[in-house]
């Protein structure tokens, strides 16, 4: 019989349980008991849960009080040495200041997990790094569930993937450090099998990734070594196809190996022919990465040739990845309506549906039929809906010709009407956008939100909030104005509730990184902007100052990238929806007498893809919809865009082709070093490198931004050069703010001088 399985359950909890127990007990509220207790309680309610749906194969260890990654260095006893740890085991102190940072030591990095919104721990080794087994937390949670009846899979990170998304803080090898590894993860697996597990899921999700020869070549010697232990491994490699990894995969000595057959269904196919006559898969057919039902009938007959092929004994169901990157239940969305409601599946459905493929395979059809009768309904409702499906937005998609994605003229026309349109100082200074949003500003517009406040009474808040900070700008004598961005919660919440197309959860959360959880929108249909979205707030601002106020947009790759994007057509397409209601906002700021307007599209590069022979596929169409938005503007508007905290150096060609008047770029971290890549480059346009560190509480003194703004007058000629703090400032405090702002623009003036 085929079995149903999990690759891993969402860990926050259904009502964010775990973000509340962790931020207590770093408040003090609470000690490490409590803390404990919380935690068991959701991993208790996990496994019921998932027990109860049908599942045969249930996670263990998928939990964590921070992070899967943090939680392997501390199995390994990975600690950097400047915590100064040295006890047995990896306590409770040591695992929150490795993520936390504590006094002088420094937190570890931390950075994206493949191409998700989900932020790992990077580890960090180098030549002294020795390894041994410091925490037990696998081996436990496996008892803990077995105690309560539930016999578990336990999930570890495999030894090749965390040695790869490590970094080394010296110039040593960290492969080199593989046996050593090996050893701890040996002992795991003993103590695993001594327990009484017979499974282990091991998950290398770098398989999917072009690998070095060097790197493909551990893994035999890797899993020959872990093989020795009595327990049965499935290795687990998610998030695209595994290509020439796949091969190299089923030569492994593993029982099972996991295949993405939402992310890559081609490679069934493949798989099917060359997998070893003694292995089983497990197909992934349910996507973990976003939330649409499944269409049950297309995956049933994927899993029936699957079957025919290797007979149902040697199939796992599966979702394509953990459920980790999916909010948790559907049932506790009460706002939802109905229709809406029945084309979608957070983790707890998406786990019934694993259940429900597993048996129509098994017992056929007939068994489910009620579940897949609602699945087709539901689905052939969707292909029709008239909400989904606005055919003047299509129309208007298709009609996309190539000399709108062009400007009126080049680059050296547009600056010289947009010099004498604007009139602007060498050297000029801006923002990028936000302003503190301070308590009085939250509370606010929790109170309006909650109908506690009057609309009008909200207005005129925000409207005395920008006015303050027109005020403020002037004052201090910047030179391009903001408007504050105060009556925006997020930067693509903002702009969703206010097209066509999006809908919002009230407890659609997922966890981003620690005990931190966002609630990504659902674009669900075709996207229209029924009427400007912010032009009066811009415009009101405007008639504040006679200086220029800089309209604020959010990007349409950036919307698209954080938001969970319809499955039924290609994202390029949604992205161009979004792209063509950006476009009529600038059209529509630029009649109202903007003339400077910034499309902020800080996520660009979170979406390449993993395998770089499609990076360009993806940059053309990401691009392009950026240059859609923007280019319907007139040469003298001028056009910025904004970028930050993430890898530029390999990607300049296609910000060059964003072909941005103006971009902003956050790099005052890395001193500059990102410019080398724009002067080798050759970088065309005007660049605004951050010269002030938004992520700390410290005001950088006038000295320290005119050094930064010499080392990028070095590589970027000065007519060229723009002076801004890295990104926005709606974290920070007005009494950080203040004279860090005004340290800024002395620093420019020192150097006009
Ligand atoms: N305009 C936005 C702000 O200033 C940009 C934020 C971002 O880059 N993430 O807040
Ligand atoms: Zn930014």
């Amino acid at each position: 019989m085929a079995l149903a399985t999990n690759l891993g359950f969402p860990r926050i909890g259904p009502d964010r349980e775990l973000k509340k127990a962790v931020e207590k007990f770093w408040a003090g509220k609470s000690d490490a008991n409590e803390l404990i207790e919380s935690a068991a309680h959701i991993r208790r309610a996990n496994w019921m849960r998932q027990k109860q749906l049908g599942l045969n194969h249930v996670p263990c260890g998928d939990f964590s009080l921070y992070d899967h990654v943090l939680d392997t260095i501390a199995m390994t006893g990975a600690v950097p040495p400047r915590f100064g740890w040295s006890g047995a085991r990896v306590d409770l102190e040591t695992y929150f200041a490795m993520a936390r940072g504590r006094g002088t030591a420094a937190a570890l990095e931390m950075t994206k997990w493949f191409d998700t919104n989900y932020h790992y721990i990077v580890p960090e080794f180098g030549r002294d790094t020795s390894f041994r087994l410091a925490s037990e937390k696998i081996i436990e949670e496996f008892k803990e569930a077995k105690s309560l009846g539930i016999s578990t899979r336990p999930v570890l990170l495999g030894p090749l993937s965390f040695l790869f998304l490590g970094k080394c803080s010296d110039d040593s090898d960290r492969f080199a450090l593989l046996d050593s590894l090996l050893k701890v993860y040996e002992d795991v697996l003993d103590k695993l099998a001594a327990a009484g597990a017979e499974w282990i899921q091991i998950d290398e999700p770098i398989l999917v990734l072009d690998l070095p020869e060097s790197v493909r070549s551990l893994f035999e010697r890797a899993y020959a070594k872990l093989s020795a232990v009595k327990i049965e491994i499935l290795l687990a490699a998610y998030f695209d196809e595994l290509r020439e990894n796949l091969d190299l995969a089923f030569r492994l000595p593993v029982k099972a190996v996991h295949l993405d057959l939402v992310r890559a269904p081609g490679q069934l196919e493949l798989a099917l022919k060359s997998v070893p006559k003694e292995k089983i898969l497990s197909l992934g057919v349910v996507d973990g990465r976003n939330v649409w039902r499944s269409d049950l009938d297309r995956i049933l007959t994927a899993l029936k040739t699957a079957a025919a092929a290797l007979g149902k004994d040697r199939i796992f169901v599966a979702p394509s990845c953990a459920l980790l990157h999916t909010p948790v239940d559907l049932e506790l969305e009460r706002d939802l309506d109905d229709e809406l409601r029945s084309w979608l599946a957070f983790a707890v459905q998406k786990t019934r549906e694993v259940v429900t493929l597993t048996r129509a395979l098994n017992e056929g059809e007939h068994a489910v039929a009620d579940a897949l009768a609602a699945n087709r309904a539901a689905a052939a409702a969707r292909r029709v809906s008239r909400r989904i499906h606005n055919p003047t937005v299509k129309q208007r998609v298709e009609k996309i010709t190539p000399e709108m994605l062009e400007r009126e003229a080049p680059f050296s026309l547009r600056r010289r009407a947009q010099q004498s349109a604007l009139n602007l100082p060498e050297l000029p200074t801006t923002t990028i956008g936000s302003f503190p949003q301070t308590k009085e500003i939250r509370s606010a517009r929790a109170d309006f939100l909650a109908g506690r406040m009057k609309s009008a009474e909200y207005e005129s808040m925000l409207k005395r909030e920008m006015e303050q900070v027109v005020r403020f700008q002037e004052e201090i004598d910047l030179d391009v104005l903001v408007h504050g961005e105060s009556e925006r919660s997020d930067m693509v919440e903002y702009f969703g509730e206010r097209l066509d197309g999006f809908a919002f959860t009230r407890n659609g959360w997922v966890q981003s990184y620690g005990s931190r959880c966002v609630r990504p929108p659902i674009i669900f249909g075709d996207v229209a902007r029924p009427r400007p979205m912010t032009v009066d707030w811009t415009t009101f601002a405007q008639s504040l100052t006679k200086r220029p106020m800089k309209g604020m947009l959010t990007g349409p790759v950036t919307i698209l990238q954080w938001s969970f994007v319809r499955d039924d057509q290609l994202r390029k397409i949604t992205c161009e929806q979004i792209a063509l209601a950006i476009r009529d906002e600038v059209l529509n700021l630029e009649a109202a007498g903007i003339g400077v307007i910034q499309i902020d599209e800080p996520a660009i590069r979170e979406g390449l893809p993993l395998r770089r022979d499609r990076w360009n596929d993806y940059l053309t169409w990401a691009v392009d919809s950026f240059r859609l938005s923007a280019a319907g503007a007139r040469s003298a508007t001028q056009i910025h865009t904004h970028m930050c905290y993430s890898e530029f150096n390999d990607m300049l060609a296609a910000i060059a082709r964003m072909d941005a008047d103006v971009i902003s770029i956050e790099s005052s971290r890395s001193k500059m070093e990102l410019l080398r890549a724009f002067r080798d480059y050759q970088y065309p346009n005007d660049v605004g490198p951050g010269v002030y560190d938004i992520h700390s509480p410290l005001v950088p003194s006038v000295e320290d931004m005119e050094e930064l703004l010499r080392l990028a007058l070095q590589v970027i000629p000065r007519e060229r050069l723009w002076v801004n703090p890295d990104c926005g400032l709606k974290t920070r405090a007005w009494k950080e703010v203040r004279p860090a702002l005004k340290n800024m623009v002395e620093a420019a003036r020192r150097l006009r001088a």
